[in-house]
């Protein structure tokens, strides 16, 4: 069984990273040049990583599923990326940004993982200034910066709501670099099914070509996972539709304990739901909170218009119970605080499972500063509205169009009706300080491990930590494991574990022809959906959690007897891409709620009803529960548990407060 070591550097916590980055083993340039690296994902971690190993010297193989690394789901980050620059010298240091994040994750990360995160979060702003990356400036050239929740310095950086797209812009240039001086060898539309272990070590991954169908073997001295989250496990998020967790879960089927798997991150300000009809939610930034004010009206099943609701009959939920953060409170706090109201009966708009936010106040405040630079004194209100509205519009403008086409709402005049949805996943493949899993040679980054985050992530941190990831990290710790390879010949392809793994991916795809069943795929992801929303969602319980165990053991098993998947395999076959996606989103689905039923606690995005205090906050159980769970699978989609105990030396845990 392998070993659950986190390898963190000895020394003081912000010396670890450097003492250990100084002393680490290298791989001389010649050596590099003979050493062949699989990378699968091409989002911002996987092409930084890709990109960056390449220009080190390493043959990088790179894959994904999209036609292009363009499209990596990244793409859709909207409000920002953190670094500790303190631009705005508002009192932020790395110091304060690893206190922030420890405490946002509700105390249940790895300090040194956080503080090198903090440590390196100011190399990936000038890394991507240097790339091009046009990040916001205010009027005299500088970087800009907003604020994101569960802190209370402005240290977000920001291209207005495309920051991933302009970010994975700055990635995909340098890794098509790469491509173009033939240093990275470049495959879309292939999915990674299969990793190959050869003698205990990760040596290759099976792919099979989307557009041909066929199955190729590729090997190379370690593979790198960057393939993103799994929130599509709940069927509806705000994700994009082709995220999923299959080269995760086959990695966890081959020996990669899966860490923290019920940590589930509910976004706070999403459209809401709007029938059945759905296949995906949309995603209202964060950002939007620096300027927008979330309230519900004081009076229940109020059925007035927002505009004829007078301001002492609004309820500032947030900003009343939370003033030190406000509207500001981090994510997890904002989502249940939305879903208290809603649940009490104070929603808004049809379904009433939806609550303001509101921009009229801070555009009229905006104008008013317009007013004032252009000369205008005494502006009435219609010119400050008028003035302020380009301001908002400056700042958010492609995410208010958003939101007008997808409801028909003006949201310059109207609020925004938003309600929370689910976005990110904490948990995910656990990696110890070098970003390794527990197959030597296998390594995770980004969104797919799991994590600098604990048990919730702050907002604008996800992009930070699969840059740092790609571009800080990696680099320099694979080559400890590398300068013990370099004897190890290319990987021969005929190996028996090659022969075995493919044989095991053709056996899974011949097996979904072989049911012809009555079901299509999404029938029995919008089920899985169901389950997991209703009882392993934003609360969870002890018997809602041991009913979805056995629903979704019982929804496994129809899918094995009823899918029909159409066409054949030889082919182009989104259907079957589906099947492969879904048949390992309901294992997962079982494992998540094993997890979150073992946690018998509440913290962050995991919320125990069972344990909250008497103000409807998360109660944590440190004395039992500040462990990290990682996973082991065993035959028969069976799991079995391991702890990696947690050691907070130079942050006080606390009760988590953000009044
Ligand atoms: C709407 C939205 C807005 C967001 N906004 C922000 C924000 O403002 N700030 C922030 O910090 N975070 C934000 N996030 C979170 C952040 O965008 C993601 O966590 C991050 O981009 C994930 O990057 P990644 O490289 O880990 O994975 P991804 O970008 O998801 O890339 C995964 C890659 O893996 C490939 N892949 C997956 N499986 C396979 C397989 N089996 N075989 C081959 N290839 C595979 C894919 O093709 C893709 O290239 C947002 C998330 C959403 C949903």
């Amino acid at each position: 069984m392998a070993e659950l070591n986190a390898n963190i550097p000895e020394g003081e916590l912000t010396e670890k990273w450097t003492k250990l980055r100084s002393s680490m083993p290298l791989v001389n340039p010649a050596n590099k040049r003979s050493i062949e690296i699989i990378v699968v994902g091409s989002g911002l971690a996987g092409a930084s990583a890709a990109a960056t190993l390449a220009e080190m010297g390493y043959k990088v193989k790179c894959f994904c599923f999209q036609d292009s690394p363009r499209r990596a789901h990244s793409i859709a980050a909207q409000g920002g990326i953190n670094a500790a620059k303190n631009y705005q010298n508002d009192g932020d240091s790395t110091y304060r940004l690893f206190y922030d994040t420890i405490k946002g994750g509700d105390y249940r990360a790895r300090e040194a993982n956080v503080h090198r995160l903090a440590e390196v979060s100011a190399n990936i702003i000038d890394q991507c200034v240097a790339q091009g990356v046009p990040l916001a400036r205010e009027y005299g050239g500088l970087l800009d910066n907003r604020s994101f929740g569960g802190t209370q310095v402005q240290r977000t950086f920001y291209a207005a709501g495309q920051t991933g797209q302009q970010l994975l812009l700055g990635a995909y240039s340098a890794l098509e670099r790469q491509v173009g001086m033939g240093k990275v060898e470049m495959f879309t539309r292939h999915e990674m099914l299969e990793v190959v272990v050869v003698d205990g070590k990760a040596r290759g991954i099976i792919a099979r070509n989307l557009l041909t169908g066929e199955l190729e073997r590729h090997s190379g001295h370690a593979v790198l996972l960057c393939t993103g989250g799994y929130g599509n496990v709940f069927y509806l998020s705000t994700n994009a539709m082709g995220s999923n967790v299959t080269a995760a879960w086959k990695a966890h089927k081959k020996g990669a304990f899966f860490g923290n798997p019920c940590y589930t991150q509910i976004h706070p300000t999403c459209i809401p739901v709007s029938g059945d009809h759905q296949s995906k939610l949309t995603l209202m930034s964060e950002s939007l909170r620096n300027d927008g004010r979330i309230w519900v009206p004081k009076k229940k099943d109020d059925t007035r218009k927002a505009s004829e609701i007078p301001e002492d009959e609004r309820d500032y939920y947030l900003e009343r119970r939370y003033p030190a953060f406000g509207n500001l409170v981090p994510r997890d706090v904002a989502s249940r605080a939305a879903k208290e109201r809603c649940d009490a009966g104070y929603g808004v708009g049809k379904s009433k499972l939806a609550v303001y936010l509101d921009f009229k106040a801070n555009t009229e405040r905006y104008g008013r500063i317009e007013a004032s630079v252009q000369n205008i004194h005494n502006p009435d209100k219609e010119t400050c509205m008028r003035l302020g509205r380009e301001v908002i519009k400056e700042k958010y403008g492609n995410l208010f169009d958003m939101y007008a086409q997808i409801t028909g709402e003006d949201p310059y005049e109207l609020p925004m009706r938003i309600y929370p949805a689910v976005h990110y996943t904490m948990g995910g493949l656990w990696v110890d300080y070098n970003l390794m899993t527990t197959v030597p040679g296998l390594y995770s980054l980004g969104e797919a491990n799991f994590s600098d985050h604990g048990a919730n992530r702050l907002g604008a941190s996800a992009l930070m930590q699969g840059l740092a990831d790609g571009y800080f990290v990696i680099p320099y710790t694979i080559g400890a494991y590398l300068s013990k390879e370099l004897a190890t010949k290319p990987i021969p392809q005929d190996h028996p574990a090659f022969i075995e793994a493919e044989a095991n991916a053709r056996g899974i795809i011949d097996k979904f022809f072989a049911i012809k069943g009555t079901k299509t795929v999404d029938y029995f992801h919008k089920k899985l959906g169901k389950i997991m929303w209703e009882k392993c969602g934003m609360a969870r319980n002890a018997k809602g959690l041991t009913e979805a165990i056995a629903e979704i053991q019982q929804l496994r098993k129809d899918f094995w007897s009823d899918v029909r998947v159409p066409g054949e395999a030889n082919e182009f076959n989104p259907e079957l891409e589906k099947a492969g996606r879904v048949a390992d989103f309901i294992e997962l689905g079982e494992l998540m709620c094993i997890d979150a039923l073992n946690r018998n606690e509440s913290c962050g995005g995991h919320f125990r009803e069972e344990y909250q205090t008497e103000e409807g906050e998360a109660m944590r159980d440190d004395e039992n529960y500040a462990y990290v769970a990682a996973w082991e699978f065993k035959e028969g989609v069976k799991f079995e548990l391991h702890k990696e105990e947690l050691k907070f030396e130079n942050i006080k845990v606390a009760q988590r407060s953000y009044k």
